[in-house]
């Protein structure tokens, strides 16, 4: 099955033995019927599994070209089941700008129960090898990374990882497996944040692990059971039905992203534009050589460099809505340093880019020229 296809029949054959509807039942139930003791169809409890919950986590593992999925009630629970494979004394390397809910996890949660967590640069793969000893177990990578658009070369990390017998996990959620497939370039462990472009219209949060390894993905269902941070048959629904247009969706996505940021590097008062579809982007040729796509996530800086005028700008957009999130069918604009960002020291944020000018896109797939007018009359 090619990739459009999977988004609609990907791991749903037979959704539905009973009258055989199209979509998936939602299975809004807690418990299943037992003829004798452990007599069950194949769900006994719905934590540790719903028929609804199982299409969708089918769906995410095809979509991936992965053997098994697994999905959460967020995308911050899938990266705390991830970690949960951890303990004590171990150490993870972890890409240094990165989505600051990840960052808190890492540093508030997970260092305080005794991991240790080095945030690295991996523009330079080779970079990573000085910050492995005897203690590290996993690296964790986003690519593209959030907000500065950083790429990563997903196979050259894979290649130290392997050399090191490291995990690697890829946080997934920019590109989306319609860009960009990490299993297929040698990573072990594909995170998702469901809420964004999986989901697709800003109504559902949600979260997702891909693995092609039995007896990890055996390890992570047993975290997702034990500590119980599932999702539930709705909201499973909703994503599968999101799923169905995630081909069409990243193909707008992309274009509109294209469009609007050559629109902004050529307005007089912005100054840098962070968009991985550049020529001149540092990393293009490896966003080339693993995405199929830029994606429609942008940055931006203007010259007036200051809160305030990245502060008007957000507020004079009419189309654009100023929120948090991304990924959903309706434009959005962030200010990384006050919202998603915050919970970075500004000293750390500062160093990776985020300053307090930088202004955040999620292109929407509304009309390219709707959005251009927006942003050309909110930055004046
Ligand atoms: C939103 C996001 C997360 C966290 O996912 P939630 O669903 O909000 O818990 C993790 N990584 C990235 C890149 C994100 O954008």
């Amino acid at each position: 099955m090619k990739f459009n296809t999977k988004t609609i029949h990907g791991g749903q054959e037979n959704v539905d033995p009973a009258y055989g509807s199209v979509m998936p039942p939602i299975y809004q139930t807690t418990t299943y019927s037992q003829s004798t003791p452990g007599g069950h169809k194949g769900f006994e409890y719905s934590r540790s599994g719903n028929p609804t919950r199982a299409n969708l986590e089918k769906s995410l593992a095809s979509l991936e070209n992965g053997n098994f999925g697994l999905a959460f009630g967020s995308g911050l629970a899938a990266i705390d089941a991830v970690l949960k494979l951890f303990k004590p004394g171990d150490e993870i390397i972890s890409t240094n700008d990165l989505y600051g809910g990840s960052y808190r996890l890492f540093t508030r949660i997970f260092e305080g129960l005794g991991i240790k967590f080095h945030f690295v640069g991996m523009q330079d793969a080779e970079g990573i090898e000085e910050y492995i000893n005897e203690n590290t177990k996993l690296i964790w990578v986003e690519t593209p990374t959030n907000p500065m658009m950083n790429i990563i070369d997903i196979a050259e990390v894979s290649k130290i990882a392997k050399k090191h017998d490291l995990l690697l996990a890829v946080d997934n959620t920019f590109a989306t497996p319609y860009l960009q497939q990490p299993l297929g370039l040698g990573a072990d462990i594909i995170m998702h944040s469901a809420t964004k472009y999986l989901g697709g219209h800003s109504d559902v949060v949600m979260g997702g692990l891909v693995v092609n390894d039995k007896e990890l993905a055996d390890k992570l269902y047993f975290i997702q059971n034990a500590s119980g941070a599932i999702c539930g048959p709705q909201d499973s629904f909703l994503v599968l039905r999101g799923i169905k247009t995630l081909h069409i969706r990243m193909q707008r996505h992309c274009e509109n992203g294209a469009a609007v940021a050559k629109f902004l590097r050529s307005n007089p008062k912005v100054d840098k534009v962070y968009w991985p579809g550049f020529e001149d982007h540092p990393n293009h040729d490896i966003a080339r050589k693993q995405m199929s796509g830029f994606g429609g996530m942008i940055s931006f800086t203007t010259k007036a460099n200051t809160l305030e005028s990245a502060t008007k700008i957000v507020e004079k957009l009419k189309i654009f809505t100023l929120a948090e999130s991304l990924g959903g069918v309706e434009s959005l604009a962030g200010h990384p340093a006050s919202m998603t960002h915050a919970s970075i020291p500004k000293v750390d944020r500062e160093k990776t880019g985020v300053v307090d000018s930088l202004i955040r896109l999620s292109v929407g797939i509304e009309d390219e020229e709707d959005l251009i007018a927006d942003l050309s009359q909110a930055i004046g």
